[in-house]
């Protein structure tokens, strides 16, 4: 059974799913291997390290999807234009599929899967359980964006991060917030510490403020009971209108008095929470920077533009959407990591056999059989489906 590496066609998409060393464990796992020839470049990886490793290498886009009977991808399929043809259409009746899926974000590509009966798995459904640590794609890649939003901050920021004595007198150090302390936050807080600034950190959930603490930065965030502000998996849950208001109010008054403001807060299936508006991007120092990590969920601050870099209130605010793919070498090796450990979890004896029963293939799992099977995804392609037809 051939396993297909192939070529990402997202823009400014330098990352690839699978490097060399995974080839070969996938190799010793049962299957044959088949990488779209170029499909490394992007991470410096060439063909011939493939080849050496093992695999085949697949001459064009059609020949590696229909040779192969399962793909591994870092995005949700897309459109191809060079072959006009949207790759869910490439992929062989019946194949399986690994990818960051995103499904409540690409209820159509789900729907397009679905149709053709690809068994879908995806990546950033990951429970966040001990058991799936080394399959943790999401981890890998807010890890990635945490650090280099520091150093985009650096670059734009008209100071310095460290205190610094010297001939010409003393230079205050810059003063860092960052606004939500998960696997982003916490490496950013680590990165901005590391370079000499004063950092500090919002979040609402109480568990994180012993981690702020010991990586070195203050914790500023509401007094919440950990029931108030976290679920069952760990993650932030939507607060109470008075929770919300005494938070906003003490981010405010922290936010105005930093140089750069790095957000990170995300509530898993919902835009973004607000947390920055016009009015306190106005109060910021001028030549402040905000850098939104949560851009692609519509952004944490109100004046953040998806995708640009825009100058409002003498603030700026940079929106990227895809910073691990900025750093593809390493971003590679550790999402190649992270699926490769997936595909063997769901192989036994050479070939893929899926547990149901098991809670990380279960968990996803997005189409199987010819139905959307994740709950959420099903009821918000149900939901688009009711709204056309209304
Ligand atoms: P995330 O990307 O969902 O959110 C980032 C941060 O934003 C979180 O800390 C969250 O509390 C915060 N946030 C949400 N709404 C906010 C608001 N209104 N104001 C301020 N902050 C807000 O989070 P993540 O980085 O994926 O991590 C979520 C949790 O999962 C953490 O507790 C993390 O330690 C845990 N985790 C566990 C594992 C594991 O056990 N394998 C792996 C990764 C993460």
């Amino acid at each position: 059974m051939n396993v297909g590496i192939a070529k990402e066609i997202g823009p400014t998409e330098r990352r690839v799913a699978a490097t060399p060393d995974s080839v070969r464990q996938i190799k010793a796992a049962g299957y044959d291997v088949l990488v779209e020839a170029g499909a490394g470049a992007g991470a410096y990886l060439e063909d011939r390290a493939y080849q050496e490793a093992g695999a085949s290498i697949a001459a064009g886009t059609a020949d590696l999807w229909s040779r192969s009977q399962a793909i591994l991808k870092i995005q949700p399929p897309l459109p191809n234009p060079s072959l006009r043809k949207h790759e869910a259409d490439l992929l062989n009746e019946g194949a399986t599929l690994i990818c960051m899926l995103r499904p409540l974000s690409h209820v159509d590509v789900v729907r397009m899967l679905a149709k053709r009966r690809v068994t879908s798995f995806s990546m950033d459904m990951m429970p966040r359980s001990t058991r799936a640590q080394r399959m943790d794609a999401l981890s890998s890649m807010s890890t990635i964006a945490g650090y280099k939003a520091v150093l985009i901050a650096g670059d734009t920021l008209p100071r310095l991060f460290p205190m610094l004595v010297t001939a010409a007198g003393t230079l205050a150090p810059s003063r860092v917030l960052i606004v939500g302390a998960g696997v982003a936050g916490l490496q950013a807080i680590a990165t901005a510490r590391r370079l000499g600034a004063v950092v500090e950190a919002y979040d609402v959930r109480p568990a994180v403020k012993e981690e702020v603490e010991s990586l070195g930065a203050t914790f500023v965030g509401p007094q919440l009971e950990e029931s108030e502000a976290q679920d069952a998996q760990g993650y932030a849950k939507p607060l109470s209108a008075e929770a919300q208001k005494q938070g906003m109010q003490m981010l405010h008054e922290r936010a105005a008095l930093a140089d750069v403001v790095i957000t990170t807060a995300r509530v898993p299936g919902l835009p973004a929470p607000r947390l920055i508006p016009a009015g306190v991007v106005a109060r910021m120092k001028p030549g402040s920077v905000i850098v939104d990590l949560a851009a692609d969920m519509g952004g944490n601050c109100e004046l953040t533009e998806p995708g640009e870099t825009v100058v409002r209130h003498n603030v700026t605010i940079h929106g990227p959407v895809r910073l691990a793919s900025t750093v593809p070498v390493h971003a590679t090796q550790m999402y190649s990591r992270n699926i490769t450990a997936f595909l063997l979890h769901l192989t036994k004896d050479g070939a893929l056999r899926f547990d149901w029963a098991d809670e990380i293939t279960s968990a996803t799992c997005v189409t199987r059989d010819g139905e959307i099977v994740n709950a959420a995804t099903r009821l918000r392609a149900e939901g688009a489906a009711t709204a056309a037809a209304g």
